[in-house]
């Protein structure tokens, strides 16, 4: 097993992936910027390099500094965790190139799935069925008009290097088309540095539901069920599940059996979750593969009883898949909670600052993953995830009765964060009834009552 490990990333991930070093026996070294010298993920590696001042351009997106800290500290492996460098094929490929071990796939595989448009032609053709909409990147807007009028609108334009629900614009007519179409392409260009575009028809009344897989290199690829993550606002995930509300076994195995030919398909080495969207009728649609783990991967860890980024270190270095073919068993229902430091009374408002009270709740069935403690201070420079709720039951309605005690037992004080919020949600009878689809946080902020 590898001796000493980078971990190219902050906050809850780069403590979830020093955990599993420490497991596994591996030395772990951390990066931090300026800003976060005090935390936990600092504290808890073996060893620690300051990459630079607060802008991830300068620290944590700065492949240049990340490997020169891996050469100074004699760590033979990279493990870059979600966003950051973590779809970042040339990454992949400087690490291979220095001789460091890319805890992911490989810079083809990346670029295979990375960009949006191209994992789209990818999928149409290993036979996956992906939503109507262009063949490839929409050079200009009189394309545009054709293919949405072809289609029928509403349509949503989408960046191809978009990600985390940014880089979208669902466009409801033609007079909207022009404004929009330059609009999504200008944003592209300034968030993701590629003003590519694809158009897609726009799926009302869809739920998002995708599918851990996870490949080694001895060419074994399978899939270990699917995570709802249906619960979103604007295109972020609030919550996700596994098992889905309704999901047959007879859905699981399609949607299965197609996430493994996607793998297949590209050689995929590694962790990696295929997104669909399906309708009323069942029917799904491939949206997109995100070649990494996923913040949501701890609910399908609960459900199958698997350690997914320990599974990720083994299988970077070579060694088999520990986890059977076939159809995963899952037991009971896990959901997820994202804890943000934002003001949800106030349009979601991100709310940095130092947390005065940290006081976390406990109990069966529940997993916290987070990196805040008493005095941490909540930098503004970064995502505002302060903390993932993992609740478990036996069923569904076990594991919402956890959700909604931890969410109201879980203090959080000298910053907003979204917990009254999800409690509500809690309490839903839309959402306990289940099966939500992705309109639902929408309707529920117009019945909400705020505090
Ligand atoms: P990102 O990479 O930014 O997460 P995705 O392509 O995965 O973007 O889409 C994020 C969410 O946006 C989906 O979960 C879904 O709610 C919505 N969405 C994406 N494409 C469509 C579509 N064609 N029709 C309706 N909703 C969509």
């Amino acid at each position: 097993m590898f001796k000493k490990l980078l971990v190219a990333n902050r906050g809850e991930i780069a403590l979830r992936i020093i955990r599993a070093c420490q497991e596994l026996g591996i030395k772990t070294v951390a990066v931090y910027s300026e800003p976060d010298r005090e935390s936990l993920h600092v504290r808890f590696a073996d060893e620690a390099v300051c990459i630079g001042p607060a802008s991830p351009t300068e620290s944590y997106l700065d492949a240049a500094r990340i490997i020169a800290s891996a050469e100074i500290t004699g760590a033979e492996a990279i493990h870059p965790g979600y966003g950051f460098l973590a779809e970042n094929a040339e990454f992949s490929e400087i690490c291979r190139r220095s001789g460091i071990v890319f805890i992911g796939p490989s810079a083809n595989q990346i670029q295979a799935m990375g960009d949006k448009a191209t994992a789209r032609e990818t999928m149409q053709r290993l036979g996956v069925p992906t939503v109507p909409g262009s063949k490839g990147l929409v050079p200009d807007l009189e394309n545009a008009k054709g293919i949405a009028c072809d289609i029928g609108f509403p349509v949503m334009i989408k960046a191809s290097a978009g990600g985390g629900g940014k880089g979208m614009r669902v466009v409801e007519n033609e007079e909207e088309l022009p404004k929009l179409f330059h609009t999504t392409q200008a944003e592209a260009q300034a968030t993701f540095g590629n003003s590519d575009i694809y158009i897609e028809k726009y799926i009302s009344g869809i739920r998002h539901i995708e599918i851990q897989i996870f490949g080694d290199s001895h060419g074994k690829v399978v899939h270990l069920g699917e995570r709802d993550c249906s619960t979103q606002r604007r295109h972020q995930k609030l919550i996700e599940e596994s098992p889905s509300s309704g999901m047959t076994s007879q859905m699981r195995k399609s949607m299965g059996k197609a996430a493994i030919a996607a793998g297949q398909g590209i050689d995929y080495v590694g962790a990696g979750t295929v997104e669909f969207l399906v309708d009323e009728e069942g029917e799904y649609y491939f949206i997109e593969m995100n070649t990494r783990i996923q913040v949501e991967h701890p609910v399908t860890e609960v459900v199958t009883g698997l350690d997914l980024v320990k599974e990720q270190i083994r299988v970077a270095f070579g060694e088999e898949l520990s986890f059977p073919s076939g159809e995963p068993s899952l037991q009971g229902h896990a959901i997820e909670f994202r804890i943000n430091a934002e003001d949800p009374s106030r349009n979601f408002m991100p709310s940095p600052g130092c947390i005065q009270t940290f006081q976390p709740p406990g109990g069966p069935g529940i997993r916290l993953d987070t990196h805040l403690y008493t005095g941490y201070q909540v930098p503004p420079y970064y995502d505002s995830l302060l903390a993932k709720l993992i609740v478990s039951g036996s069923n569904r309605e076990e594991a919402i009765v956890r959700g909604r005690h931890a969410l109201d037992s879980f203090i959080i004080e000298g910053v907003q964060t979204s917990i009254p919020f999800l409690s509500q949600i809690t309490r839903d009878d839309e959402f306990i009834a289940g099966g939500v689809d992705t309109g639902f946080v929408e309707r529920f902020l117009k019945r909400w009552v705020k505090e």
